[in-house]
């Protein structure tokens, strides 16, 4: 061991410094104070002086009398508990353990006697214990814990020396001598009950030896529960044995644990050497001990409990290095950590959702896609001023606000994505394209000759064959002219035109304007214009009518050039051609220009593989089914094909030209007319060849319900209330109404009481009435001018009723006539922006202007008229002409707010944002009045 000083080893053995020094002096050991150094031959010294010091203290006739150490430990280590509070439990461990040495001298030769001994004490006490009963069971019930602690200590002597009780009960004294002690130990006053124990052990063994009185005596504790105290002499005694056989026993274990022992032994030694004077200067207060050790038994079990289940008496465990480890217990400690951990994480963060959102989503698809309750989503909705229902389809932008007001990513979804999973477009690209026909629409002004014009080409531009032989009006056509093949649309009315675009479909290739010479560029020519011009599609201009002696082409060609229309030939890019549908003068220069023009935009289409293209127009035919126009744009539809058809689906059953005549196969820019259709689809449609009927009906049915989907989430249903609310101020507002009655009598009644509500700023406008039940038709010309249907004495069909709801028309029905007219009556006087009135209430003129400095320059006023109140507009007149108007800010009579000052009072008139108020000004207030209006 390395050299310490005095104090470090005082601190060691746990004595004051000034005791060791004490010792140090009296066995004869200069040192230099409590700083200087203290060799281990000087230890050794003075445990030596020690030694002899306590065995003569001891007086007793035996000499070397064993001296006994006390070692202590305490550990103390936190369990958390798993539950929801998270409680800590702090459990302290305290150990303590006897060992009596013997002189070296003495040691052996007393080891035998005192084996004896023991025996016989072992017997006296076990057979005290079993004469009791009581007590000793219950003293002993923790021994069994105990004895593996202590094992390495006793066992070997116990056994090798006594009866199995003996070593037991030594152990439970080891252990039982629980803290109260230990912790005093550190300190000076604590130093008795550490020298308690070894005089009663010395005193008990003499004693139960000696004589059966003592015997007796070790029954009578043992009945008090202190049966301890006959097995702290046999702890004593076995001790005393085991310190005979240490050395011995020490060899035998393994390596780890000897260099503990050794470690510890020498520990043992020196506070062995401490404690034996200890006791001795402590011999007088053994009364005190017995009284801790009558406690023991008792205590120890409690300790144990505490150990396990509450926190212990805490305090510093100080000692935990000296008291040597035993392997038991310090794997038991780490077990109990690892037990009573738990492996639930709480979340931490909230979790953030990607969510892709389709052109309409239902409230309960958007809740499922965010992971949380409909009903939230529902709350929120509300929130944001929005009432719907779980099932009730929302649009994409209402539900991007729902997802980024519930702190998820809002991704736009594009609707088309099932869809096209399901078309594989994907092969057309690498398809091989040949040139394809032009597809033309002939549009113009009515009357300008387009009929005519298209009529003539068919009849005299076509093969031979079959001219004339064009039976069947089917929408769009194809010729075969001698310049090749050109495509007609033949659309009805510009709308029609506009309405497929609207569906995405690109059909015309070239428009072909027709403007009569004689009558130049009308309103429709340019509205064609603008449709034209939408489409980004080239414009032909077919000056028509050259015939007629009044035509005026150059007048079409300025009034053209006017509308950004420039001819060629005036150095823009639109070709003119003169040309007479009558006598077919320059019809061939038009279908030239039309063949160039298709070359220009070398317009180019596969021509093998699955077939698309575009619904021209379609109807439902008596004995034919639904029969649709459909102009291939690209690949080669075929009888057979498997088509998707807008919302419909089917297998062409047949196909058929503009002839009327059947054909097989139809290619692109070839408008034919199939059957086979499960429906009417509407014109604009897509057409689409796919693998499978199975397939067809996936992609028609997703059509068809999102395509439902989309119309409720964004009808703009045409709600009487709604209607009003949308008004703008200041326009003559229109309220449109669709009339339905049982009879033209009340029909004619009702419109005209109606219409006469109309007034200068709301008027009632007849958008159709009629007599009968509300039919389809009468919804749907509703729904699209936004009228609400007035039904009186009349109710709507089943189909108008499904149209009614899908549609959100507002319908309202009426048997009494003045009820209808009142309540159209109310409903636009809700309409009329409120009448603001202005009531005068007073004068006051300004007499004194003063500067304050909180509210600027306050008017000094007598009230001359009426009243003046606070809060009120006010007018500031200045030589009866209007400087200024505003509002009262402050209204003073002396020092305090006033409401109100009537006429002949004085006040301080304070007026908001206004500093040019000048004596002899007088300032009017007034307030205004909003009254409701009405009809
Ligand atoms: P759309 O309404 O544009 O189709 O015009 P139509 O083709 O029905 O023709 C309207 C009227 O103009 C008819 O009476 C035609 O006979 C007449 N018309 C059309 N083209 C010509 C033309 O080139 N010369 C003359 N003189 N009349 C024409």
């Amino acid at each position: 061991m390395a050299e310490v000083t005095v104090k470090q080893f005082a601190e060691t053995v746990g004595i004051p410094v000034d005791r060791l020094l004490t010792q140090l002096d009296a066995a004869g050991i200069k040192v230099a104070g409590s700083d200087a150094n203290i060799s281990d031959a000087d230890k050794g010294k003075l445990l030596g002086h020690l030694r002899q010091s306590h065995g003569r203290s001891d007086g007793g006739g035996d000499g070397g009398e064993p001296s006994k150490i006390t070692l202590k430990r305490k550990t103390t280590s936190a369990i958390k508990l798993g539950g929801s509070q998270g409680r800590t439990v702090n459990v302290e461990v305290r150990k303590k353990r006897t060992y009596v040495k013997r002189d070296p001298e003495a040691a052996k030769a007393e080891a035998e006697k005192l084996a004896a001994e023991a025996a016989a004490a072992a017997v006296a006490a076990k057979t005290a214990a079993e004469a009791s009963a009581g007590p000793v069971p219950g003293s002993l019930a923790p021994m069994p814990k105990v004895e593996k602690k202590a094992e390495t200590k006793v066992e070997a002597p116990a056994e090798a020396v006594a009866e199995k009780p003996a070593p037991e009960a030594p152990e439970v004294v080891e252990e039982k001598p629980v803290e109260p002690v230990a912790e005093k130990v550190a300190e000076a006053p604590a130093e008795k009950p550490k020298a308690e124990p070894a005089p009663v052990a010395k005193e008990a063994p003499k004693k139960t030896l000696s004589s059966s009185q003592e015997k007796a005596e070790a029954l009578a504790r043992a009945e008090q529960g202190r049966l301890r105290k006959a097995a702290e002499l046999k702890a004593e005694e076995a001790a005393a044995a085991k310190a005979a056989v240490e050395s011995r026993k020490r060899a035998e274990i393994d390596a780890k644990r000897r260099a503990e022992e050794a470690v510890k032994a020498e520990a043992d030694r020196k506070l062995a050497a401490e404690t034996a004077k200890l006791q001795a200067e402590k011999a007088k207060d053994a009364p005190g001990r017995r009284k801790v050790a009558d406690k023991q038994p008792a205590r120890a079990p409690a300790g144990r409990g505490n150990a396990r289940g509450r926190p212990g008496g805490g305090g510093p465990g100080g000692r935990g290095g000296r008291g040597g480890g035993r392997k038991g217990r310090r794997r038991a400690e780490p077990e109990v950590n690892v037990d009573t951990s738990h492996g639930f994480e709480k979340p931490v963060a909230a979790v953030v959702r990607d969510v892709t959102i389709p052109e309409t989503i239902t409230v309960g698809e958007l809740a499922q896609e965010m992971a949380v309750k409909a009903t939230e989503v529902v709350k929120v909705m509300m929130g944001m001023g929005v009432m719907a229902t779980i099932n009730q389809p929302i649009d994409q932008d209402t539900a991007t606000l729902v997802v980024e007001e519930m702190g998820h990513n809002a991704i736009m979804g594009k609707a088309e994505t099932a869809e096209s999973d399901l078309i594989d477009t994907g092969i057309e690209d690498e398809r091989e394209t040949v040139p394809r026909p032009p597809v033309v629409t002939i549009m113009g002004h009515v009357d300008h000759g387009k009929t005519s014009l298209l009529d003539y080409i068919r009849t005299t531009k076509i093969t031979s064959d079959e001219a004339g032989g064009i039976t069947q009006h089917m929408g769009a056509y194809h010729v075969e002219t001698d310049k090749g093949v050109v495509s007609f649309l033949d659309t009805p009315g510009h709308a029609a035109f506009s309405s497929m675009r609207a569906r995405g479909a690109k059909v015309t290739d070239v428009i072909i304007l027709v403007v009569a010479a004689d009558d130049g560029v009308m309103p429709q020519t340019e509205e064609a214009i603008k449709h034209a011009k939408a489409a980004g599609v080239p414009i032909i201009v077919a000056v028509n009518k050259m015939d007629k002696p009044e035509a005026d082409p150059d007048r079409v060609r300025n009034e053209l050039s006017a509308k950004e229309i420039v001819p060629e030939e005036w150095g823009g890019d639109v070709p003119f051609i003169n040309v007479s549908a009558h006598t077919g003068e320059g019809v061939d220069d038009l279908l030239d220009a039309l063949i160039l023009q298709a070359e220009v935009l070398e317009l180019v289409a596969p021509v093998i593989g699955a077939a698309s293209g575009s619904v021209v127009e379609a109807s439902l035919e008596k004995g034919r089914g639904p029969v649709a126009t459909v102009l291939v744009q690209k690949g080669t539809l075929k009888k057979g094909d498997v088509v998707v058809c807008g919302q419909h689906f089917g297998r062409v059953r047949a196909m058929f030209d503009e002839l009327g005549k059947e054909v097989q196969t139809a290619g692109p820019s070839i408008p034919v007319q199939l059957l086979g259709m499960s429906g009417v689809p509407e014109a604009g449609d897509s057409v689409n060849v796919v693998d499978d009927e199975r397939k067809a009906r996936e992609v028609a049915e997703f059509r068809y319900s999102h395509a439902r989907e989309n119309k409720l989430a964004k009808q703009q249903a045409a709600k009487l209330e709604e209607m009003f609310n949308t008004m703008e101020n200041g326009e003559r507002q229109t309220v449109d109404l669709l009339l339905k009655a049982d009879v033209h009598g009340s029909s004619e009644a009702l419109a005209e009481s109606l219409m006469a509500l109309s007034t200068d700023e709301v008027a009632v406008k007849i958008v159709s009435r009629g007599v009968g039940g509300i039919t389809e038709s009468d919804v749907q010309l509703a729904a699209t001018s936004g009228a609400v249907i007035i039904a009186f004495n009349v109710r709507a069909d089943a189909t108008a009723r499904r149209l009614i709801s899908e549609t959100g028309v507002d319908v309202k029905y009426y048997s009494i006539i003045y009820e209808a007219i009142d309540d159209v009556r109310d409903a636009m006087s809700g309409m009329l922006s409120p009448e603001v009135r202005e009531n005068f209430l007073g004068y006051a003129e300004v007499r004194e202007v003063f500067r304050s400095s909180s509210h600027g320059p306050i008017a000094g006023c007598l009230v001359t008229d009426g009243s003046v109140k606070r809060a009120n507009p006010i007018r500031v007149l200045r030589d009866e002409v209007v400087v200024f108007e505003g509002e009262l800010e402050s209204l003073r009579r002396f020092k305090d707010e006033a409401k109100e000052v009537v006429a002949g009072t004085e006040c301080g008139i304070g007026v908001k944002s206004y500093n040019d108020v000048q004596p002899g000004d007088r300032i009017e207030c007034f307030e205004r009045v909003e009254i409701a209006r009405s009809l």
